[in-house]
């Protein structure tokens, strides 16, 4: 299912320069994109085109993983991990079936993450990509095991890992059991690391919570799109407890940047050739 969405993706954004620009007359919505930040209104086709980025003020829009993975990897080069894996309802949570049925349908995803192998400018990579779509992309047990499969196998086959991370944060959910997510990927990232390997994360909107606080920080180099949100807990919980007013830019990938935990901001525009970069000069030998 999620190869048909890939492929559909693929040859959308193939086909998009050639397409009659009102071949889709049927479309009673989303014809127009209006910027929430700027409020300037593009055509939904430029807006595609411009991967979902405003041209006005360059605000971006969130993306699915499909299209992530279609801006990201070589065409025809990836390879999905684990695509058969599903939650359960390990602590018996009201409805928690129905509503992961119903996001199934309505994202064609099964979980929250998409990981699997790829080329990014020829390099061969291990890739996950998150898509806040699917439950806000909380990390539950699926997410976890996932990400911690992507960076065993990334491990055995002494391959470089790029993350792009989107998260509420842990599953409620699933209780305890995401929260233990947060250990497992950390120690799976650990052991990627002391072989000696690149892990490089993207931090998309939003970053929050559980996901912040384990695998999206450990990243060697860590790179955020314009403007993000990333942080652990909510503004109002922090200013509530410490009694203080926070700055307003507090928690954006630009105030990251400024205090050192972020190491870029990069555009989508140039996100691939930037990765690329950093996997050649990361590759094993060196680069060519
Ligand atoms: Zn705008």
């Amino acid at each position: 299912m999620l190869e048909d969405l890939f492929n559909k993706v693929k040859s959308r954004m193939a086909d998009a320069p050639y397409r009659e620009s009102h071949s889709e007359v049927n479309v009673p919505k989303g014809l127009w994109f209006k910027c929430p930040r700027c409020q300037t209104v593009t055509y939904e086709d430029d807006f595609e085109q411009a991967d979902k980025v405003c041209p006005k003020c360059g605000y971006h829009a969130r993306i699915s993983a499909v299209e992530r993975l279609a801006a990201t990897a070589d065409s025809g080069s990836f390879r999905e991990f684990d695509a058969g894996m599903t939650t359960l309802n390990p602590i018996g949570f009201p409805g928690y079936e129905i509503k992961v049925k119903s996001l199934r349908q309505e994202t064609g995803l099964r979980e929250a993450v998409v990981t699997g192998e790829c080329l990014i400018g020829g390099e061969r990579t291990v890739i996950g990509v998150m898509d806040s779509r699917f439950m806000m992309a909380s990390m539950g047990s699926v997410v976890g095991e996932k990400i911690t499969r992507a960076f065993e196998y990334a491990t055995e086959h002494r391959l470089p890992v790029v993350l792009f991370t989107a998260s509420g944060g842990a599953r409620m959910q699933e209780g305890i059991l995401s929260l233990m997510q947060m250990a497992k990927t950390a120690a799976a990232a650990a052991r990627h690391s002391d072989a000696g390997l690149l892990y490089v994360t993207v931090l998309t909107d939003p970053t929050t919570g559980g996901v912040t606080a384990s695998f999206a920080s450990l990243g060697d180099i860590i790179l955020a799109e314009p403007k993000v949100l990333v942080g652990f807990a909510g503004r109002r919980v922090i200013e509530d407890t410490i009694r203080q007013h926070l700055p307003d830019d507090f928690q954006s990938a630009e105030f990251l940047l400024e205090h050192g935990f972020v190491d870029q901001i990069v555009s989508r525009k140039d996100m691939k050739s930037v990765l690329n970069r950093l996997l050649r000069f990361h590759r094993e030998g060196g680069a060519k």
